[in-house]
């Protein structure tokens, strides 16, 4: 994700209540009365209980949707779905700080990253899709006959949308967007590690004027509240962002019951090329900030770092010392780069594929341990002679762990590249542009970025290849996740 520069407040960890969840605009306990803990990652510790949303919990959050599109927000104009979600964007812009330090506490991403990053690509998300809705129009067809033909935009209805920990705020701006403004009616299952942004941008949306019931918020685990989700039969569509394997565990849900719309936002292995003829110090921050940004918590990380033979060994070397120098610590210390992951069970995983890495015979040049004992802190660290068989080339680690791998050229490159059921994004560094356009044509990924990395947009239409997804989030294509075409012929 690009950063802009900010002015940095001085922010601190925010005391927080236990939260309730919000159903057809009331903020309600769960039916089962259960809450779950949510944890700061940086120390371990409980920030607060939250409702544990369940089947009978989804089930009232279905009902109360489907009423409000029956309601008001049904009849309302499509103009006044714009005006709602440019107040929520401007709520949003207005509780800036808040929300940057509540996302910092929840899900340790440092202080900087949220202020310059995840605050100003939400803001841009809401106020982008309330542009379009008042613009997501058909045709009028020329058919044969004496007919007129036309068609209407309708929205698909009652949308549950399941979002992960990574990017709470901005995966939560991804699907509300377009949802809202083609007129659908939302259940969201935030995750359950960092459920605490969602259920304050809920408020903000309520504050804002949004209809009781268009816009609800169960929190739970997935395998209760997701799955109840994916596999209510009263449900329209189901929107999902996470990992592979459990976004085909939605999408069966989804057949098996009632054959809902999905669409599936999920992991990536992504290969970096960097060519010798590239600017070395442009491709080795570019590829820095590509893998290591997030605490390596990214679907789209290039990691399986492509070198070419030429300039291979400079660039570890550079790359290398990135990495040691890279400032790991306290996310809300605004000089901070690293903070902790989002949980034990990550940080484990991690280190596990970096133990793995070191048995696999891969040359490991920096970090590849826990910092520390107290929060989920992992060491940036850097694996050089990394061979495609190897599982930290293969395996989608989702963690500060580079693999860099050698290559001689172009079509070997594309070949290996390409080797991988994902396809969620590539990048090439290179001063030639016939490479340039030849590479981002034979890669087999739904973003191919050159000389540049995680550039994001809400205008910029994002999505994955083979086993990377089902669809395109943001920009108009967006909008079709979120509406259905009616095909009206009238004789005349
Ligand atoms: P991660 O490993 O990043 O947590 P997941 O795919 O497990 O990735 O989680 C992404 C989201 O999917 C979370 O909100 C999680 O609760 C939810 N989830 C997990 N399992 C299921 C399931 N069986 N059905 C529906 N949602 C699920």
């Amino acid at each position: 994700m690009s950063t802009t520069t900010t002015v940095m407040p001085k922010l601190t960890p925010p005391k927080i209540a236990d939260q309730r969840m919000l159903i057809g605009g009331k903020w309600v306990a769960a039916a089962s009365g259960k809450t779950f803990e949510t944890h700061n990652p940086a120390t371990g510790e409980v920030i607060c209980r939250v409702a544990e949303g369940d089947k009978e919990d989804v089930d009232r959050a279905v009902k109360a949707a489907r009423a409000a599109l029956d309601g008001p927000w049904g009849r309302m104009n499509a103009s006044g779905r714009g005006r709602l979600l440019n107040k929520l964007a401007d709520a949003v812009e207005q509780h800036r700080d808040e929300l940057a330090a509540l996302e910092t506490l929840d899900n340790g991403k440092p202080i900087a990253d949220s202020l310059a990053a995840d605050l100003p690509l939400t803001i841009q998300c809401y106020r982008y899709y309330a542009g379009w809705a008042d613009k997501n129009h058909g045709q009028t067809i020329p058919i044969d006959g004496n007919y007129f033909c036309y068609t209407r935009h309708e929205p698909v209805g009652v949308v549950g949308q399941i979002i992960p920990w990574n990017f709470p705020l901005l995966m939560q701006a991804w699907k509300w967007g377009p949802a809202l403004a083609c007129g659908n009616a939302v259940v969201l299952k935030p995750a359950e590690q960092t459920p605490l942004t969602a259920l304050r941008v809920a408020q903000l949306a309520q504050e804002a004027g949004f209809p009781d019931g268009v816009i609800n918020v169960v929190p739970g685990y997935g395998p209760t509240a997701g799955a109840a989700l994916s596999g209510h039969p009263d449900v329209d569509k189901i929107a999902f962002t996470g990992e592979t394997s459990t976004g085909k565990v939605v999408m069966k849900a989804a057949a098996d019951s009632n054959l809902k719309r999905v669409s599936l936002e999920l992991g990536g292995k992504s290969p970096n090329v960097v060519f010798a003829d590239a600017d070395l110090d442009a491709a080795v921050e570019g590829a820095y900030f590509g893998l290591f940004f997030n605490q390596g918590q990214c679907c789209v990380a290039g990691s399986r770092l492509y070198a070419e033979e030429k300039v291979y060994d400079e660039f570890v070397a550079k790359m290398t010392a990135k990495a040691k120098a890279r400032r790991v610590g306290d996310p809300f210390d605004p000089l901070t780069e690293q903070g902790p992951q989002v949980s034990q069970e990550q940080m484990e995983r991690i280190l596990g594929y970096i133990d793995t890495g070191n048995r696999e015979g891969a040359k490991r040049l920096s970090g590849g341990g826990r910092v520390g004992d107290r929060g989920f802190f992992v060491e940036p660290t850097v694996f050089a002679d990394v061979k495609d068989d190897m599982a930290i080339a293969r395996e989608e680690i989702f963690g500060p762990v580079m693999s860099i791998l050698k290559f001689k050229d172009a079509d070997e490159v594309i070949a290996r590249g390409n080797r991988t059921f994902y396809g969620l994004a590539a990048a090439v560094w290179t001063r030639d542009v016939k490479k340039a356009i030849r590479l981002s044509s034979a890669l087999k990924a739904g973003t191919v970025w050159v000389n540049c990395y995680d550039v994001f947009d809400a205008a910029a239409p994002f999505g994955g290849f083979k086993m990377s997804g089902i669809g395109r989030e943001l920009g108009q294509y967006a909008l079709q996740l979120y509406t259905e075409v009616k095909t009206v012929i009238m004789a005349t």
